[in-house]
């Protein structure tokens, strides 16, 4: 089994309740799991993971994997949103792996709402992370296309591709397939978009 692993998928995708669940069924057959956050995600709780589904476990907060260490009974370490830390930590996280037989997991994004890779995620693919993509369908009404791309908008619905590095919250964003992500960007409004 690779001991590194990268579970992606766009916004909404249920990347936080699959690691929730995979948590759970270590902890049921006696693994023993330690779950990761950034620090920088705190919409919900500081100390917890939460899913939108409702799904919640405690988890470590960090601003970085400097000082991390995991415990010395730790088999599986399950990072949320992987891709706000950075290049440091995912070699951090490679070092760890090298020295030990812990199996490390991280679920994030791939891509920013720019279209361009998050930093941690480049630094995971370069690495040799094993790859799985979480699939969902794209948030338009109606299309059933695999959703590829975090579509953020300002408030007259107009796409916006040159933003800062997509924050955390999905109120202004949704995850759209290919198709549609180019028709927004050739000047389709949000509420304008046909079905
Ligand atoms: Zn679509």
């Amino acid at each position: 089994m690779a001991n590194l692993h990268f579970h992606y998928g766009v916004m909404g995708a249920a990347k936080t309740a699959n690691l929730l669940i995979t948590a759970f069924s270590l902890n049921q057959t006696g693994k023993h799991v330690e779950i990761i956050k950034p620090q920088c995600d705190n919409r919900f709780s500081d100390n917890e993971i939460v899913s939108r589904i409702g799904l919640r476990m405690p988890a470590l907060s960090l601003q970085n994997l400097d000082d991390y260490m995991p415990k010395p009974e730790t088999q599986f370490i399950l990072i949320d949103e992987i891709q706000f830390f950075s290049t440091q930590d995912i070699d951090k996280l490679v070092e760890i792996i090298n020295y030990s037989k812990v199996i490390i997991m991280g679920y994030g994004l791939m891509t920013d709402s720019n279209e361009h890779l998050f930093h941690a995620s480049q630094r995971l693919v370069e690495v040799g992370a094993k790859l799985h993509l979480i699939e969902s369908n794209c948030q338009i009404d109606g299309c059933m296309n695999l959703a590829t791309h975090n579509a953020r908008f300002d408030k007259n619905g107009r796409i916006i591709t040159n933003g800062p590095q997509i924050a955390v919250g999905s109120e202004q964003y949704i995850s759209v397939c290919r198709m549609h992500f180019e028709k927004f960007k050739s000047g389709v409004i949000l509420n304008q978009i046909e079905k």
